[in-house]
């Protein structure tokens, strides 16, 4: 398994949260937390959570399909 990254900083995680396999390091974990919600970083923040994690859920769901397909 390679290193674990912060999707949204890039930077190698020695701990911070994990959403599905995917980390956010504790620097961008309480900016995020801090962060006001109208501002188009928190939307950018957002989108890389959205992004890294749809895609995930998506390939899960195309491996269950299969399985189920005969
Ligand atoms: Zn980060």
């Amino acid at each position: 398994m390679g290193k674990q990254v912060c999707i949204i900083c890039g930077k190698t995680l020695n701990n911070g949260i994990m959403i599905y396999g995917k980390g956010i390091c504790p620097c961008c974990e309480k900016r995020l937390i801090n962060m006001d919600r109208d501002t188009d970083f928190y939307e950018y923040y957002k989108e890389c959570i959205r992004k890294n994690i749809a895609e995930l859920v998506i390939r899960e769901e195309e491996i269950n399909c299969q399985s189920y397909r005969f």
